[in-house]
């Protein structure tokens, strides 16, 4: 078995509209990733190199210094108030750490499947996403590539 291991530290803004506290209002996070990826032999580009490790940390500091938001929130989806480009749209009701760690994961298989298509390949994947020094969230599932 081989495993890769990668942390990032992201930046980022959110809201959680409709939280009955304080996580209503926008505010932000130091976000630490971590994209751990195991399967029994990775396969090798022309250097003998499996998946770059700056492409699996890019994915995560694609976030960094942007408004995570789902298409729900309208402020955020204005163009004219908010520059696009500052704004990452995530999938689901909320830029929750849960849908953050969603997203990270979604990514992570969409960089393996452009580097090594069509391998039929199973890699465990998880991804840990810390909100807070207390808080995490766990993604873990395998995805054949
Ligand atoms: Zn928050």
């Amino acid at each position: 078995m081989e495993k890769i291991i990668v942390h990032a530290k992201f930046h980022t803004g959110h809201r959680q509209l409709g939280y009955p506290g304080k996580c209503r209002f926008v505010h932000g996070h130091t976000w630490r990733g971590t994209v751990a990826i195991s399967t029994e032999a990775f396969p090798r580009d022309a250097l003998d190199m499996s998946i770059d490790f700056g492409h699996i940390k890019q994915v995560m500091r694609d976030l960094d210094h942007k408004m995570l938001v789902v298409e729900s929130d309208a402020t955020f989806m204005d163009p004219a108030l908010i520059e696009p480009e500052g704004v990452v749209v995530m999938k689901g009701k909320g830029p929750s750490v849960e849908n953050v760690a969603h997203h990270v994961f979604e990514r992570v298989v969409a960089l393996i499947g452009r580097q090594y298509p069509g391998r039929g390949i199973a890699y465990r994947i998880e991804v840990i996403i810390q909100e807070t020094e207390n808080n995490c969230f766990v993604v873990e599932q395998t995805a054949t590539v």
